[in-house]
């Protein structure tokens, strides 16, 4: 009899674990209460970059003077935009169901919860309940917004990340509260759109946890698109007039807009799933979880945004797939542990910023020698022909062994060409194996072998 896994949560996390299970011969049943895909496909990665491809064209057209184009004019029709993105989800939903049928997954419309440490009750739609027994279980049910006590959401002027796609009408100026990583995207994509931003940024620097020479490529771009920074300021309150909302914040200063939205991180779908009961390990909602996703209980695993690790899609999505080895018994055989260490990442601005490993500030920090090489993007031929020179590739390398640690890329298609330096960073790649490869010409990747050298 094949193991039977269960899965509570379809999104990145769930749907790769399922799949992986399912091919590696188990028999897995994946429950899910809303959309499969998850928050990923409905609400954060694909929505949030469809809209971004959609304020970048519309930063081309800006920029189309200095390809020697007149007379280029775009203009935003919102309903259009709004059918771009549900289409988009639309395809991705129906290509994940068909790869998770075609694998033989039971797929349940429903709400998961565990009822006994090997059972799982599941409440479909019409409030019919099902118990099913699992050999393994996936606890995959991400997170949502936090919302601060003082915020009156209200989805229309007062937002969360999960109103912005897009929201009921286009802001004519929006505040947006928090510069991480989602709250730099939603200015990026803003005020692509036109609207006028202002953005309360807590600390002296947008994307506090990046390299200071990073965030200072992003920050002179917003300046530059007018974008209102009010550095060392955390709101703490919001009134709502009858045209627009006053967002206070902790030093007296008020800004001003017609829409706020708030993007200060997120907080873990743990509660009711009946995990105490059970005596699931958790942290601050969170479960803990060890180097194979293993909760405190050995055949519960977690995996995703409520595993607090690096809450990112492809996180979720690699854990899944080495839960999936683990619980069937491939670890013993070609299984790496994952390192999160090593996982690339993007902020999808204008200019793009994209990091893998160890970058220049962190290796500052811990007093690590390293060697830095930084070529800037005003080098390239291909930034020229784009004309987008902006940004640059800083390479952060072993000085003994040439080993590759990391990087960070600040320019047009760094979410792309990061992928080059993460594979060193994974393979244990030297400089010398990059500088040695022979690149196309003119390409902007011909910037890393350079940084390499
Ligand atoms: C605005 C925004 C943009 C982002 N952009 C990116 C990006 O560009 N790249 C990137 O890598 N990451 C991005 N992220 C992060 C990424 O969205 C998450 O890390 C990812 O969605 C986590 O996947 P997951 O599988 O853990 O959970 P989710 O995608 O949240 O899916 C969880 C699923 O579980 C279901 N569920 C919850 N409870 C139950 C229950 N009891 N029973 C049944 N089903 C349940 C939910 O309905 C949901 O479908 C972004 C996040 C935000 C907020």
């Amino acid at each position: 009899m094949p193991q039977h896994l269960v899965i509570i949560g379809g999104g990145p996390a769930g749907n790769q674990a399922a799949t992986t299970a399912a091919r590696l011969g188990a028999r897995v049943t994946l429950i899910e209460r809303d959309v499969v895909g998850g928050a990923a496909h409905l609400w954060d990665c694909i929505p949030s970059k469809a809209m971004i491809a959609t304020g970048g064209a519309m930063n081309e057209m800006r920029r189309a003077a200095g390809m020697g184009l007149v007379q280029v004019h775009a203009e935003l029709d919102f309903e259009a935009l709004r059918s771009r993105i549900v289409g988009i989800e639309k395809r991705l939903e129906s290509s994940v169901i068909g790869l998770l049928e075609s694998q033989g997954v039971r797929l349940l419309q429903g709400t998961g919860r565990l009822v006994g440490p090997h059972s799982v009750e599941v409440t479909g739609p019409g409030g019919e309940t099902e118990v099913i027994e699992a050999d393994t279980i996936v606890l995959s049910t991400g997170s949502r917004p936090r919302i601060p006590d003082w915020a009156p959401i209200d989805g229309q002027r007062v937002l969360t990340t999960r109103h912005a796609y897009p929201p009921p009408e286009l802001p004519e100026h929006l505040v947006v509260v928090g510069s991480g990583v989602t709250g730099v995207e939603f200015v990026h994509m803003f005020s692509a759109f036109g609207s006028k931003v202002s953005l309360i940024v807590s600390r002296q620097q947008v994307l506090p946890q990046k390299d200071p020479e990073v965030a200072a490529v992003l920050e002179d771009t917003f300046i530059e698109r007018g974008v209102r920074l009010l550095k060392g300021a955390r709101a703490e309150g919001i009134d709502v007039t009858d045209d627009g909302v006053a967002v206070r914040c902790d030093d007296g200063r008020v800004a001003r807009g017609s829409h706020v939205l708030l993007a200060i991180g997120s907080i873990p779908n743990s509660e009711g799933l009946g995990l105490e009961e059970v005596g699931v390990e958790l942290d601050g909602g969170y479960v803990v979880v060890d180097h194979n996703c293993k909760s405190s209980i050995g055949h519960i695993y977690a995996a995703g945004d409520l595993s607090g690790k690096l809450p990112l899609s492809s996180v979720a999505t690699m854990q899944g797939r080495k839960i999936a080895e683990h619980a069937l018994g491939l670890h013993a055989g070609p299984h790496r542990h994952l390192d999160y260490e090593k996982a690339a990442s993007a902020i999808f601005t204008d200019p793009e910023i994209a990091d893998v490993g160890l970058v220049e500030a962190d290796a500052f920090a811990v007093g690590r020698k390293v060697r830095v090489t930084k070529v800037p993007f005003s080098a390239s031929a291909k930034a020229l022909i784009n004309d987008d020179p902006r940004g640059f590739v800083k390479i952060v390398s072993d000085p003994a062994t040439g080993v590759v640690l990391g990087g960070s890329i600040v320019g047009r298609s760094a979410a792309e060409l990061i992928s080059v330096i993460a594979l060193a960073v994974t393979a244990g790649l030297r400089v010398a194996d990059l500088a040695e490869s022979i690149l196309v010409h003119p390409a902007l990747a011909e910037a890393l072998s350079e940084a390499a050298e």
